[in-house]
């Protein structure tokens, strides 16, 4: 399994062009050990490696879920949508600066989400042709974990920082239920449709909400044993007291090194967890 992950990194790209954005991406085969090593020595031993095989724990709680939370963007599917938004409404640089600046600094996330949006000014209308003009990618192998998921009666939510009007009309034509999505809610003006803001009562709204979700999911649908699935930083939040069991990290997207090293399991593949679902 090691030799495969090295071998098939040697293929994957350091560099993403994605109309116009480059993403840096971190070469998976300098694992974070290796390059410490040659620039820091001594904290070799403080970095915690990478869990790349599912530890017995972690078989354990697979063979107890009763659902399962997927992120969305990056994760679910390919795309980012808010980036994506962004570059469709001709404001793709702006709003990458503003997410910089989000992410470098001590702001909260409803603040960084309001100046996003606030720069991108969407109406129902923009939205509506943007869902026309970019549907979603799904990850390879979602569809295979789903059927497996439901051959084991393990629910499935979409908890997401994106917004419902993109996300619903996916979740509809996968058969997941609309109270099954958990994400942002744009508001528009009647009649002209109009941005007007978003729903501030959404969970992932605001700092800390992915966890919320959970742990609301778990109560209104009676369930005990939730993963959370992500390639970000709000994902890995989900776990923890009253919230998910399990964080599976994806990295097949996007790679970051810091949510790799919080994931008690970090996927390069989604059949990775659908084989081991299928092992149990
Ligand atoms: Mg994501």
């Amino acid at each position: 399994m090691l030799v495969e992950f090295y071998r098939s990194s040697d293929m994957y790209t350091l560099v993403r062009p994605t109309r116009g954005l480059v993403q840096a991406r971190t070469n998976l085969h300098k694992s974070a050990m290796q390059r410490r090593s040659v620039d820091h020595p001594r904290r070799v031993t403080t970095t915690r490696a990478v869990q790349r095989e599912p530890t017995a724990e972690t078989i354990a709680t697979l063979g107890q879920l009763d659902g399962v939370c997927f992120d969305v963007d990056s994760t679910f599917c390919q795309d980012e949508s808010i980036d994506e938004l962004a570059e469709f409404l001709g404001c793709g640089d702006v709003v990458r600066e503003l997410t910089a600046k989000a992410m470098g600094g001590n702001v909260l996330f409803q603040d960084a989400l309001k100046s996003r949006l606030d720069a991108m000014n969407p109406s129902r209308a923009d939205v509506d042709r943007f869902l026309i003009e970019h549907p979603h990618i799904l990850s390879e192998g979602i569809r295979e974990l789903l059927g497996v998921l439901g051959e084991r009666g393990i629910k499935v939510f979409l908890v997401s920082g994106g917004f419902r009007q993109i996300i619903e009309p996916l979740a509809e034509q996968l058969g997941i239920p609309k109270a099954h999505v958990f994400a942002n809610n744009l508001l528009f003006e009647d009649g002209g449709g109009a941005y007007a803001g978003f729903d501030p009562e959404e969970f992932t709204s605001r700092s800390g909400g992915k966890r919320e979700a959970v742990m609301h999911i778990k109560k209104a649908f009676g369930l005990e044993t939730i993963a959370m699935v992500g390639d970000g930083a709000t994902d890995a939040e989900a776990k923890g007291e009253g919230g998910a069991k399990l964080f599976i990290g994806y990295g097949g997207t996007v790679y970051r090194e810091g949510v790799a090293e919080r994931a008690d399991w970090f996927v390069m593949r989604i059949d990775e967890v659908t084989s081991a679902l299928k092992g149990l």
